[in-house]
C-alpha cells in the first residue's frame, strides 16, 4: 500500500496564496492605539520594509515566490505527505488518517518558510541587519538560518529563562552565527530598566519583543521580523497546503476534517488556507479545526476584539481572539503555542465559521504525542502534538461510529530538542494547568 506522497522540486509551489482576498467578508484593518484610525503603511515603515508591508496588505490573489526563495526552499520542499496506518492500526480505527510532514526542514519545524522569505525581502531592501524575539528559540533559529543564507545580521533577544534551560536551540542560532541575548538585556533602555528594579527578572516573550524593537528603531539598517499572526507569515506558510492539495490528489483522497495546532496561528494557516479558497469557491465541506492548548485558549475562550500584539502597548491594535495582551500563559511545555492572541486572519475565519477550534490539556497532548512516536517512529514537536490529540479522539469517534472519514493534520515539527518535556511526561511529572 502507498503510504508516501511525494512531489519533486518543480512542483515546488510557484505563488503563496492569499486568503485575504477571498473572505466573504474583509478583515478587520489594524488600528493606530491613538487615533483609532487604520494604520497607514508609512506608520509600519519604522520596522518593516516597503516590500513584506505590501505583502501584508495585498490584494492579490497570488504572490509570486522569488526564484531565490524557491531554490532555498528546495533544501527540504516539497515536504512529504505520509499516511499514518500504524497509527490507525493503533487506534483500530477505519479512518484514513494523513499528515504533512514539516519536521525535515534545517531548523526541525515550518518557521523557516517564512524566515527564508523575510530574510529574502530585507535583502532586497537593503536592511542589513534583523532583529527579533524567541521564545524557546524555534523561530530565533529559523530566522539565524535564513539571515546566514542571505548574508544579513540577525540580534535575536531570547527570553531569559529559556536563555538559560533550553540551552540546545541557543547553540543552533550560534551555529547558524546570530548573536543571542538572554532578555531582559542591558543592550536596550526597557531591559536595563527591568534589570536595574529586578537583577533576577526571568523574561518574557512581551518583555523581548519590546526589547527587539527598540533594537530596531535604534540602530541604522534594522528592521524588525515576527514569525506568526501576521498576513505575510500566514501567506508565505500557504505553501503547506498547496503542495498538500497535490498530494491528497495523488493519494486520491479528500479530507473530511483538517487539523492544525494553533499559537499565533501560522502553520494552521499555512495548510489550511488553500483548503478554505476550495471551501469559499468550491462549496467544499471540510471541517477545519484548529488545536489550542487548554492553558493559553484564546480561540476557545478568548474575545474578539481589538487588542495590542505586545505587552508593552507598542504595535497596533489587531481585531483577534484575544485573552488580554496582560495575559501570562503558564509554563506548558508547547512553548509556541504561548501567545495572547490569534493572528487576524485565522480570527477571521473562525468569526465567519469556516473554521472551529478545540482546546487540550498537556497531559493529553503527550499522551496522543507518545502513541504517535510508538507507531509512526517520528517524535513530534509538543506544538504539533497538540493536533494529534484532536485527529486521535476523531480517528476513536470515527471508530464508534464505523464511519471511514480521511483526517489530515500539520505535523509542524519534531520534538528531538523537546525531549526534557517527553521526560517530565514519562516519568509522571507533567501536570494539567
Ligand atoms: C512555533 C511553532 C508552532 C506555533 O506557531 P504557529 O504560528 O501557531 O504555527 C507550532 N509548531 C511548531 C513546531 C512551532 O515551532
Amino acid at each position: 500500500m502507498q503510504t508516501r506522497f511525494d512531489l519533486t522540486q518543480s512542483d515546488i509551489p510557484k505563488n503563496w496564496y492569499n486568503l485575504l482576498t477571498d473572505f466573504p467578508e474583509p478583515v478587520p484593518p489594524p488600528l493606530h492605539p491613538g487615533t483609532k484610525q487604520p494604520v497607514p503603511p508609512e506608520a509600519l515603515q519604522a520596522i518593516f520594509p516597503d516590500n513584506l508591508i505590501q505583502q501584508e496588505m495585498s490584494s492579490e490573489r497570488w504572490v509570486e515566490i522569488p526564484e531565490p526563495v524557491r531554490e532555498i526552499y528546495a533544501l527540504w520542499r516539497p515536504t512529504p505527505l505520509l499516511r499514518a496506518v500504524r497509527l490507525e492500526r493503533a487506534l483500530k480505527s477505519p479512518a484514513h488518517i494523513y499528515y504533512k510532514y514539516e519536521g525535515v526542514s534545517p531548523a526541525g519545524s515550518h518557521k523557516v518558510n517564512t524566515s527564508v522569505p523575510q530574510a529574502f525581502f530585507n535583502k532586497e531592501a537593503g536592511t542589513k541587519r534583523l532583529a527579533t524575539e524567541t521564545g524557546a528559540g524555534q523561530w530565533g533559529s529559523s530566522l539565524g538560518m535564513a539571515c546566514k543564507l542571505f548574508g544579513l545580521e540577525c540580534n535575536v533577544y531570547m527570553v531569559k529563562v529559556s536563555y538559560q534551560h533550553k540551552p540546545y536551540r541557543r547553540m543552533l542560532m550560534h551555529t547558524w552565527g546570530a548573536t543571542v541575548h538572554a532578555s531582559p538585556s542591558d543592550q536596550t533602555q526597557f531591559g536595563r530598566k527591568l534589570l536595574a528594579e529586578d537583577p533576577h527578572c526571568p523574561g518574557s516573550l512581551g518583555i523581548a519583543i519590546s526589547e527587539a524593537i527598540e533594537d530596531t528603531v535604534t540602530h541604522p539598517n534594522t528592521k524588525y521580523s515576527l514569525g506568526s499572526v501576521l498576513n505575510h507569515v500566514c501567506l508565505h506558510q500557504t505553501v503547506i497546503g498547496e503542495e498538500t492539495i497535490k498530494q491528497m490528489e495523488m493519494a486520491g483522497e479528500e479530507p473530511d476534517v483538517i487539523f492544525g495546532c494553533c499559537g499565533g496561528g501560522s502553520n494552521f494557516a499555512g495548510l489550511t488556507f488553500p483548503f478554505i479558497r476550495k471551501k469559499i469557491k468550491e462549496g467544499k465541506k471540510y471541517r477545519i479545526v484548529g488545536v489550542e492548548p487548554s492553558a493559553c485558549p484564546s480561540l476557545t475562550k478568548g474575545e474578539l476584539k481589538y487588542d495590542f500584539g505586545d505587552t508593552a502597548e507598542t504595535t497596533p491594535l489587531m481585531m483577534m481572539y484575544t485573552l488580554g495582551h496582560q495575559f501570562m500563559p503558564p509554563a506548558i511545555h508547547a512553548g509556541g503555542l504561548r501567545y495572547h492572541g490569534m493572528s487576524p486572519m485565522v480570527s477571521h475565519a473562525l468569526k465567519l465559521g469556516l473554521i472551529e477550534a478545540e482546546a487540550y490539556h498537556q497531559t493529553k497532548v503527550f499522551e496522543a504525542a507518545t502513541l504517535f512516536a510508538q507507531s509512526e517512529g517520528i517524535v513530534p514537536a509538543p506544538e504539533s502534538a497538540h493536533a494529534i490529540a484532536a485527529v486521535v479522539d476523531e480517528a476513536i469517534k470515527a471508530r464508534e461510529h464505523g464511519q471511514k472519514k480521511v483526517l489530515l493534520f500539520n505535523l509542524s515539527g519534531h520534538g528531538l530538542l523537546d525531549l526534557s518535556a517527553y521526560e517530565t511526561y514519562l516519568t509522571g511529572k507533567l501536570t494539567d494547568v
